[in-house]
């Protein structure tokens, strides 16, 4: 092999022209062979873009076990001039002069021989479906999508704050808590009333993975103004669902000073944001979405970006839900959870657009949401998607001790002192709210199912890999 620096395909293709008549060196794994016994084509992917590169090996330079290390799987190195293309489906390829071969797969087991595998199957070894042009494209969106959710925070002065993944609070009430404990499962040490005695575990308390860092990220808010996190939140609940993991990503934002309007400004503006990032940045993977599973995929994004969101107190809302005169499977009245059917219908069918619920019950909301004057409701607002339901939910936080201990007590929740500091110290009005990074990347990609958006999806009965 000659000293030539590598260049990524995704540069190669970005610059034909560039490269064209030159020596090329590119290095990725061989997505397909085909040929005759003169002459070889194989699609090399190295994972920089959705897109192969064609190279061509002429047989009267390569031998037989050259020809079998590159078969569908290998890992292989090539260098060779950069020609224009005979072929349709390509404008350039690489007329190999080299060949390193650094891994092999064996075609008898490697599992990724064909295109065209199911999404289910997919999921069975999720730990190579990184290698197929679907999973490429969902990482490459979701890669700049994360990258979005930083830089639009970045440039707007919020800080990056970051909470634990471990707490002892365990009324962050947001879903059931996975218990993080050093303890003898099989003979834990017992109080004299025959509990578990959690003094005698790590943190001499019990403790366990956290579903949200709103309330840390709160501390942070009353002290740098505004702040976001950007992490893992872990949830118990037995949710089987299409749009519910064990193991999740949330994006929270927190700031003080903001009232309802203007969180319900920022996640409109953010939302937007990051999609049209995506719309920019990543068009070769959505273009590979949307032929692939999804035609309405980039005029869906396209709309949303470009259309404002509908803002509607939940009262209303259920007025046109029990107005409308739909069969739902679970019943609508006031004071009820919305499920995914009303969510849906109010933003599919009724709106077709996406739409910003206010002003629930108290009842069915946390305990820190601001009440209205109404002493029914509180400043909670969750943001409604197409094909996903809920993606973001927020609200003003109740600002007056009196007020929040009240809830606190009603509750019955304990162990909340350092939360109540943020109102017995200089408290402001405040706001924020919490995306899940998943359903963003769900909705982006187009994908059906949330477990297909993240790398080693965690949910009921599933910790492969
Ligand atoms: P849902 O009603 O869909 O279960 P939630 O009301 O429990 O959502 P929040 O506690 O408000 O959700 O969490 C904020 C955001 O986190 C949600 O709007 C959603 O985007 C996301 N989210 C919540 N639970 C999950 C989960 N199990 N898997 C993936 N994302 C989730
Ligand atoms: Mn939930």
């Amino acid at each position: 092999m000659k000293t030539i620096k590598t260049t990524p395909i995704a540069a190669v293709l970005r610059e034909p022209d560039k490269f064209t008549g030159r020596e090329v060196d590119v290095k990725g794994w061989v997505r397909t062979r085909r040929g005759n016994k003169n002459v070889q084509f194989v699609a090399l992917n190295d994972g920089s873009t959705i897109k192969n590169l064609q190279i061509v090996f002429d047989l009267t330079r390569f031998s037989d076990d050259d020809l079998k290390a590159i078969a569908t799987g290998a890992s292989i190195h090539v260098q060779g001039e950069l020609v224009a293309s005979q072929g349709k489906g390509q404008s350039v390829e690489v007329q190999a002069s080299e060949l390193e071969v650094y891994g092999t797969a064996d075609p008898e087991k490697y599992p990724l021989q064909k295109k065209g595998h199911s999404l289910e199957f997919l999921r069975e070894i999720a730990h190579l479906r990184p290698r197929t042009n679907t999973f490429g494209a969902v990482l490459r969106i979701r890669h700049a999508l994360a990258f979005a959710v930083h830089k639009f925070f970045n440039d707007k002065g919020f800080y990056y704050f970051h909470t634990p993944l471990i707490t002892a609070s365990d009324c962050e009430g947001a879903g059931a808590m996975f218990q993080v404990t050093t303890l003898d499962m099989e003979n834990p040490p017992r109080t004299e009333d025959g509990k578990v005695d959690y003094s005698q575990d790590f943190f001499g308390r019990h403790a366990s993975l956290t579903v949200s860092g709103q309330l840390e990220g709160e501390l942070g808010a009353t002290a740098l103004g505004c702040i976001y996190t950007f992490g893992p939140t872990f949830r118990a609940e037995n949710s089987n669902t299409p749009r519910h993991l064990s193991e999740f990503w949330m994006i929270e934002p927190e700031m003080a000073f903001y009232e309802i309007e203007d969180n319900m400004d920022l996640a409109e503006e953010f939302i937007k944001y990051c999609i049209g990032y995506a719309l920019e940045h990543c068009s070769d993977d959505i273009d590979f979405l949307a032929e692939h599973f999804d035609k309405d995929l980039k005029e869906r994004l396209d709309f949303v970006v470009r259309n404002d969101f509908v803002r509607l107190p939940y009262s209303e809302g259920i007025k046109i839900l029990e107005e409308s005169g739909k069969k739902f499977e679970f019943p609508v009245y006031w004071g009820v959870d919305l499920a995914s059917e009303h969510e849906r219908f109010l933003v599919e069918e009724h709106f077709r657009k996406p739409v910003i619920l206010t002003d629930y019950p108290k009842e069915i909301k946390a305990f820190y949401m601001k009440l209205n004057d109404d002493g029914k409701t509180v400043r909670a607002m969750d943001v409604l998607f197409p094909k996903i339901g809920e993606i973001i939910g927020g609200s003003q936080r109740e600002e007056s001790l009196e007020k929040l201990q009240q809830r606190v007590d009603e509750l019955g929740l304990s162990g909340m002192e350092w939360y109540l500091d943020t109102r017995r110290f200089g408290s402001v009005p405040h706001s924020g709210f919490g995306l899940g990074f998943e359903r963003l990347v769900l909705f982006v990609t187009g994908m059906q199912n949330i477990r297909d958006v993240i790398p080693f999806p965690r949910y009921p009965n599933n910790c492969e890999y």
